[in-house]
């Protein structure tokens, strides 16, 4: 799909949700290995609650639809990362303010945005084995991929590509942020479940936009 209304792109964020909650297990796992193990749970309980209300709405604009799922998010999960994917999904709504249709340059210019959002609000650095370590692949990834094309399915599969790239690198880093940091050496060889979350949204985004 080159370009995505309100309705797909509700469609998708059902899809998306979806696949985060499927992936429940393999976060918990990682979690409970690098981390204190609500990772995947947490994810479970945003990503249900966002569908439900999803399921229940209809929005008039991106800019709707987004700001509701990342509000839905706030709220319904605990930890830092309902706060930080949350932030992904609103940091970048000035982008796409007045918009009925998103192609890939919007998208890419919302999540860049969120991304530039989550690194503020949390700040982690590059390397510190956190989702940034997906995410900024993700958006040069995006970046890339629009001097080819302008479709919305492309930039959201190059995100995805990205933060699968950025997942593979969090392998081989000691953590310095967050609580997998009282793990340090043990988390050496596992990827971050929140990076890997990343990549589960933007996949099962591009995947129903196909
Ligand atoms: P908590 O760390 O509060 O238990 P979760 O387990 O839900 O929260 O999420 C853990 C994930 O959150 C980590 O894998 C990491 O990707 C991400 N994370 C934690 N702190 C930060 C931060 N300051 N900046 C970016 N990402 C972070
Ligand atoms: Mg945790």
């Amino acid at each position: 799909m080159d370009k995505a209304n309100a309705t797909a792109l509700r469609t998708a964020m059902i899809a998306a949700a979806d696949a985060i909650v499927a992936a429940e297990p393999e976060l918990t796992r990682v979690d409970m290995v690098i981390g204190d193990g609500d990772h995947g749970i947490g994810m479970k309980t945003g990503f249900t609650a966002l569908k439900r209300e999803l399921l229940a709405n209809e929005y008039e604009s991106p800019y709707a639809l987004f700001h509701a799922c990342g509000l839905c998010l706030v709220k319904s999960m605990g930890g830092s990362s309902g706060v930080l994917f949350g932030t992904l999904l609103i940091g970048g709504l000035e982008a796409i303010r007045g918009l009925d249709c998103l192609d890939g340059a919007a998208m890419c210019a919302y999540f860049c945005g969120g991304i530039d959002a989550v690194i503020r609000r949390g700040k982690a650095k590059a390397g510190d084995k956190t989702m940034v370590d997906a995410l900024l692949p993700a958006k040069a990834h995006m970046e890339r991929a629009l001097a080819d094309t302008d479709s919305v399915e492309s930039v959201l599969k190059a995100a995805e590509a990205g933060a699968l790239e950025g997942v593979e690198a969090t392998k081989a880093m000691l953590p310095r942020l967050g609580r997998s940091k009282n793990f340090r050496e043990s988390a050496i060889g596992w990827p971050d479940p929140g990076a890997i979350s990343v990549s589960v949204l933007f996949g099962g985004m591009a995947k129903a936009l196909a």
